[in-house]
């Protein structure tokens, strides 16, 4: 009898988490992109039949008609009719067919719908879309498409998981995130590629939370850290677990070299009759005084005849347009010579770094764990 009323309890809890399985998986959260601002006006086609929505009042656009939009200081003109407000918006009727719409608007093609918010005399172009196919035109743009499969798939969970921590960033502007660098690089649906999109189907819905039960965590990824990443807190804020200084299965990876004139170092520097340079020898994971966990450049002491001036890692590299705060540096007569690896900040994921743990065998789980230490992946869709 135990057994029997054991077996039925079973049954009753896979129903039950069978169902909550189909619930998770309809949802999806859609993003809105800001896309385009001050615009007057706009010429946009659809893919498929769709509605314009101003208020209560809707037009139907058809398939392959070309829409003049046109902003005035009362209202907005659409096919020959005006409309009040300050928001319109075309998508499809149906929420659950927003993912099949692909809207033209001068010129440039985006999956998902647009919204238009007037502010003062122009408008700004909001993209609508399913998460998904907002990743379609991130991930291109964020790690080359040609790259190991495993690799694409680690760079689109971190893409996924900023731009879900990230919603909202732009709450003033009236969108959840900008398509420049200051948030993701966006191309909408003109940039996508066939293995970008395999890699965001495979990983359908994952996102990177830290142990044991979240938040969903920061991302941060660069593209090359010469050896060994760095503890977030030497670069910024306080220490986070999951951003710990980790070493690459490679060391010294992208060298790079930088000289420049003694009379333009000084004059950058802000010191003058320079003798000196001291800084201790670069060794890619040992720790000097002068020098953080993986051995980037903490600070620099300049020696002249009347003073002593430090200067920062992060200070140099913003002066000199340096690759990265990885580096040794020689003064050599009349000239300052600049010798280091990687490029980027080094903190959290490096793509190249991503890409040689792929060609070695790892799979995106290792990647993850590899580059955000004490973390999980979760389905949240
Ligand atoms: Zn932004």
């Amino acid at each position: 009898m135990k057994v029997k009323i054991f077996v039925l309890l079973f049954f009753l809890c896979a129903n039950i988490s069978c169902y909550a399985e189909e619930v998770k998986s309809a949802w999806q959260p859609e993003l809105r992109i800001g896309v385009m601002e001050n615009l007057k006006n706009a010429t946009i086609v659809a893919n498929r039949d769709c509605i314009f929505f101003a208020g209560n009042e809707k037009v139907r656009i058809f398939k392959g008609e070309v829409l003049a939009i046109i902003l005035t200081d009362e209202n907005i003109e659409v096919k020959g009719k005006k409309f009040d407000g300050n928001l319109w918006e075309i998508r499809t009727e149906d929420p659950r067919e927003l993912k099949t719409l692909v809207l033209r608007i001068n010129g440039k093609s985006y999956r998902g719908g647009l919204r238009f918010i007037r502010k003062k005399d122009a408008m700004t172009a909001i993209n609508v879309t399913p998460a998904e196919e907002y990743l379609r035109g991130v991930v291109p743009e964020e790690m080359p498409p040609l790259w190991a499969k495993e690799a694409l798939k680690a760079q689109t969970i971190a893409a996924r998981t900023f731009a879900l921590k990230n919603r909202k960033r732009h709450e003033k502007d009236g969108y959840d995130l900008c398509d420049k660098v200051h948030c993701q690089v966006y191309a909408g649906a003109v940039r996508e590629h066939e293995n970008t999109d395999i890699a965001i189907k495979e990983t359908y819905g994952e996102v990177l939370f830290a142990l044991p039960n979240g938040p969903i965590i920061d991302t941060p990824f660069h593209t090359d850290s010469g050896g060994m990443t760095e503890n977030n807190e030497d670069l910024w804020g306080r220490g986070i677990p999951y951003l710990r200084a980790v070493k690459e299965i490679e060391e010294k990876t992208k060298p790079w070299t930088k000289t420049v004139s003694l009379f333009e170092f000084e004059k950058k520097a802000g010191i003058s009759g320079v003798k000196k340079i001291e800084l201790s020898p670069l060794t890619i994971g040992k720790r000097y005084t002068d020098r953080t966990k993986s051995g980037r450049v903490k600070n620099i002491r300049i020696v002249s005849a009347h003073k002593t001036k430090f200067l920062t890692g992060a200070e140099l590299r913003a002066m000199f347009n340096l690759n990265s705060t990885l580096f040794d540096i020689e003064l050599k007569g009349k000239t300052v010579e600049f010798t280091g690896y990687g490029i980027g900040h080094g903190v959290g994921m490096s793509q190249w770094g991503a890409k040689a743990l792929a060609e070695s065998g790892k799979n995106y789980r290792e990647i993850l764990e590899h580059y955000y230490q004490k973390t999980f992946i979760k389905k949240l869709y």
